[in-house]
């Protein structure tokens, strides 16, 4: 079946939570040769790709570039789960927090690669990837706010992350539309975002491109198992699916996957997000940076279209907009940018980040011998995505994944009960 995205679904819809503030480049392709099948008559795959959100796009999209034969299945239209919804903020600085600085390393790393990876995925895809590297600012809007700003400003420049504490005269020199009463800014420009409208078809036309396959409706029903080796996945059509590896990249329901043993379900729950969507004039804009206050971020566009994001909610699989949680965003958004009052409304929805216990994604070897992780990248999917599939095709390959990746390895979580998973290897196999 041809893989189409779909057009943005409006959803109809708890009052948030709390509301998130995210005040919080190279590799050599060598082709490998394709294997020739061994099952049934019919070439073996080297990898199967349950999800095709951000992450499951890349890693296909990356194995597929090293010559490996892949196919991705998507239970809905690529994108459908949290990818479609993401504000597409590449933005590490606003991620740091004390006690995650492995996590932030790997941010940083796969931020860095972004550059690279937007321009290869243009050249492979045809078409506009939507990255723009506009730079962050995050405020204070009085001085309880300035004094935590301090603190997380202390906690950046630690971990050297290229930002700059700005008084309140600089904060508004950068973005005049800001409210009179910010009280400290800092500046990140390194951040970037990305538009995931443009972002995941050009995923699937890269994918295609490079020789990798992807099915929608094809939701994954069962494992085939070879012995103790998940050798495959069986799709609701009963269509079987036999490959080498089986990479999950299901997202916020990775962890609920009935389709395997209990004991092989990584640690993954959903995490909702509202987020809304408003349009304004471009050559008028509100800000030019991502602006990020305590309690939301406001992601500006070049057409024109401003993002107002996001709660963080934990309410299991609810996808429900909900006045509550428009209304949190819109006046947390209004409160730093008072221009948001003129803006058009056009859009809110929800969606469902893949969280961890620990808030670092899973990537590397499951519980079951076959099957690989690529899943939990909770609020940073699409930041994530360069590095995870650069470490998810290195699996495939069976080479050593990028060393800041160890931060991500399922092996963690070993010996805390189920999800008992292998402890990271100590050996490098061989290449192939
Ligand atoms: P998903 O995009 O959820 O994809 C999983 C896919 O698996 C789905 O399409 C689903 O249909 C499919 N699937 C599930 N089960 C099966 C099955 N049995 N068979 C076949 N297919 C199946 N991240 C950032 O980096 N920057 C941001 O600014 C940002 N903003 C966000 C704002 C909001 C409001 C939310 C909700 C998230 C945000 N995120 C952001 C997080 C980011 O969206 C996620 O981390 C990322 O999209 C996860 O991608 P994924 O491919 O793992 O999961």
């Amino acid at each position: 079946m041809v893989a189409r995205i779909a057009r943005p679904v409006r959803i109809e819809g708890a009052v948030s939570d709390h509301t998130e503030s995210r005040t919080k480049r190279d590799e050599v392709v060598v082709p490998l040769r394709r294997r020739r099948g061994r099952h049934g008559g019919s070439e073996a795959l080297d990898a199967v790709v349950v999800g095709g959100g951000v992450i499951g796009l890349a890693c296909g999209w990356r194995a597929a570039r090293r010559g490996l034969r892949v196919r991705v299945l998507e239970r809905d239209e690529p994108g459908a789960g949290a990818s479609r919804v993401a504000a597409g903020m590449l933005a590490p600085v606003g991620e740091a927090n004390w006690g995650e600085e492995a996590l932030e390393r790997l941010a940083v790393s796969s931020s860095r690669a972004w550059p690279r990876f937007a321009t290869e995925l243009a050249g492979e895809a045809e078409l506009e990837v939507g990255y723009e590297p506009r730079g962050a600012l995050h405020v204070a809007l009085d001085r309880d706010e300035a004094g935590e700003l301090r603190r997380r400003f202390e906690l950046m420049d630690s971990l050297d992350l290229g930002v700059e504490w700005l008084r309140p005269r600089g904060c508004r020199e950068l973005e005049p539309g800001l409210t009179p009463s910010c009280a400290a800014g800092v500046h990140a420009p390194g951040e970037a975002a990305v538009d995931p409208q443009a972002l995941l078809p050009a995923l699937v036309g890269a994918l295609q491109n490079a020789g990798g396959e992807l099915s929608v409706q094809a939701e994954v029903a069962d494992p085939v198992l070879d012995g103790g080796r998940l050798a495959g996945v069986v799709t609701t059509d009963g269509r079987e699916h036999r490959a080498e590896h089986v990479v999950l990249a299901a997202g916020a329901w990775a962890g609920t996957a009935a389709w395997l043993p209990p004991g092989a379900r990584p640690p993954v729950r959903p995490v909702k997000g509202q987020i809304v969507t408003l349009r304004g004039v471009p050559e008028q804009p509100i800000c030019t940076r991502i602006v990020v206050s305590e309690r939301v971020y406001v992601v500006p566009r070049a057409d024109g279209r401003v993002v107002v994001g996001a709660t963080v909610e934990e309410r299991g699989f609810d996808l429900q907009v909900t006045a509550g949680g428009v209304l949190e965003l819109l006046r947390e958004a209004y409160r730093a940018l008072p221009e948001v009052a003129e803006l058009e409304l056009v859009d809110a929805r929800a969606g469902l980040r893949p969280g961890t216990p620990d808030n670092a994604p899973l990537v590397g070897p499951g519980e079951l011998d076959g099957l690989v992780l690529a899943t939990g990248h909770y609020r940073n999917g699409v930041l994530m995505a360069p590095i995870t599939a650069e470490a998810v095709a290195a699996y495939l390959a069976r080479e050593q994944p990028p060393p800041d990746m160890e931060a991500a390895h399922p092996g963690r979580f070993a010996g805390e009960g189920a999800p008992r998973l292998a402890p990271a290897p100590v050996t490098q196999e061989a290449p192939r």
